[in-house]
């Protein structure tokens, strides 16, 4: 049988998109556009931009596993050597050339055994594939706090910050202490004249080095096995399962050991016993999204940092006024309030065979089989969608992983073997039923507490399982879940 010329539409060009541009020509797929809303390539990395962006996964773990990169300055990446990381890998594999920017899709119908797509600019395309690279955290929240706009100050979302503010010698106020917030404050003490943190949840918080790479040691990464020495992929893997592990059971040896380790952080690195307890979580390590910070402790000690507990009764026009009715003037204020994490490619419309709408397949949750393929969307295949692996390890690899996965379907249909291929209905459905199963027993669902990892149910989103058994299952497919219409 002769090789059908696919043509494929990426969605995106953010780390996942980028991927896809690099594994399609490596197939030999050359009829490849990848379609970017912004107008640089980056995601998450583009759009963040916050004093103190950080990567929280050693750095050199943080890169395709194709491509890695001796130069990082520290230990834990800074977002902006993130950002020209992806640029530089970007030009490195000609997938500049197939990028078009500013083109957000609109739409995406299947019809007559093509994906055709409308865009906001008026452009359209048709494709036989199309992947969606569309990230994951990408719509910030915004807090329904009384007030807001009633603020004579600044106030922005963390992942819109105005640069043309400056934060130095002001007052400023960070609502909010996922990872943004913690990372924001450990920037921005001794900078701001005072610094005010606004926790509703204490967090577990893991202490991590992030030292400096010296120029001698960047010297020597450029030799693949010395960088490989210093990649302790032993450790690094064992640290992984230990935490999938500790999420699925926390009675686990991991769990205990982490939960060792942020409770020594806080008593030893706490000294007022009033504002030790106030950062004393009170549900179980691992619920939320671990917090790794070499610093947050530190910082919140500054003399002009000061953690604020009370809970935000509403916004005013000089700051903010807290329950306890105490008035906290600020000339800025940043909302590290999170994203919503069920929009992956929406607001798009996407409409599959038979009419089948997006909308309706997750009218009370994102679901797709493998977190890659959703039954009536053929040829539809998702890079980071729902229901994948999420927590404190490096997104690159999870896609990574899932091109294994995906290009395996794309062979078949290159090869002409299938003409459309997507999960049966009863694959998603006993998919979708055994990992909301094992979902209930993980500690994101019993630890007590709240976080962007529940979906509008109450349940986690993500993948319950261990990280060897998504390894296990992106290395081959099995056809019997699969819907495989034949050519003609
Ligand atoms: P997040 O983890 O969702 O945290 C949002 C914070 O805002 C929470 O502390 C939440 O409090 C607080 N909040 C929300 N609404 C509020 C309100 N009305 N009043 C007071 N507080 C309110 O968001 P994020 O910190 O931006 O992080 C999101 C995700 O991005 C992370 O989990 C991670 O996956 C990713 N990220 C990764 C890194 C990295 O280093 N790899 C860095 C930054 C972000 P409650 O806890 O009480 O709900």
């Amino acid at each position: 049988m002769l090789d059908r010329d696919l043509r494929v539409v990426v969605l995106g060009a953010g780390m996942a998109g980028i991927l896809a541009g690099i594994k399609l020509q490596e197939a030999g797929i050359t009829d490849v556009a990848i379609y970017e809303k912004a107008d640089r390539i980056g995601g998450t990395w583009r759009e963040n931009t916050y004093p103190g962006l950080t990567c929280d996964v050693p750095s050199h773990h943080y890169t395709y596993t194709f491509e890695r990169n001796p130069d990082w300055t520290r230990h834990l990446p800074p977002g902006g050597e993130i950002l020209a990381y992806f640029q530089r890998v970007t030009e490195k594999y000609g997938v500049d050339r197939l990028i078009a920017f500013n083109e957000e899709a609109t739409r995406a119908e299947f019809r007559d055994g093509r994906w055709h797509l409308g865009f906001r600019s008026g452009r359209r395309d048709t494709a036989d594939v199309l992947i969606a690279a569309t990230g994951v955290l990408h719509h910030p929240s915004y807090p329904d706090i009384r007030g807001m706009a009633d603020f004579e100050g600044h106030l922005f979302h963390s992942a819109r910050w105005d640069h043309s503010v400056s934060v130095d010698g002001r007052r400023v106020g960070i609502i909010g202490n996922g990872s943004t917030g913690v990372q924001l404050v450990s920037a921005l003490a001794g900078r701001a004249a005072h610094l005010e943190h606004y926790q509703r949840t204490a967090q577990w918080v893991m202490p991590v080095q992030n030292g400096y790479f010296s120029e001698e040691e960047r010297r020597a990464f450029r030799d693949p096995s010395v960088l490989e020495q210093a990649m302790d992929f032993a450790g690094y893997n064992a640290a992984v399962d230990a935490y999938t592990q500790a999420i699925i059971d926390e009675n686990s040896e991991g769990a205990r050991n982490i939960a060792e380790a942020c409770l020594m952080n806080l008593e030893q690195g706490v000294t007022d016993p009033v504002l030790r307890e106030k950062l004393r979580p009170d549900h179980k390590p691992l619920c939320k999204r671990l917090i790794f910070s070499p610093d947050y402790y530190q910082a919140i000690q500054h003399p002009d940092a000061e953690l604020v507990t009370a809970g935000i009764d509403r916004i005013e026009a000089r700051g903010i006024r807290t329950r306890d009715g105490v008035m906290h003037e600020l000339d800025v204020i940043v909302l590290a309030t999170g994203f919503h994490a069920d929009a992956f490619m929406r607001p798009m419309q996407i409409i599959g065979r038979k009419g089948v709408d997006l909308e309706s397949l997750w009218a009370d949750h994102p679901k797709a089989y493998l977190a890659i393929t959703m039954p009536e969307f053929p040829n539809l295949f998702m890079l980071n969608g729902p229901n994948g692996p999420v927590g404190n390890f490096s997104l690159i690899d999870i896609a990574e992983h899932q091109w294994r996965y995906i290009g395996q379907l794309l062979d078949r249909l290159k090869r002409g073997e299938a003409a459309e291929i997507c999960c049966t209905p009863e694959a998603l459905e006993r998919f979708e039923s055994e990992r909301t199963e094992a979902a209930r027993q993980t500690v994101w669902f019993r630890g007590g507490c709240h976080s962007w990892y529940l979906d509008s149910r109450g349940i986690p989103a993500s993948w319950p399982w261990s990280y060897s058994r998504f390894v296990e299952k992106m290395a081959a497919p099995r056809w019997e879940d699969l819907e495989c219409v034949p050519v003609g």
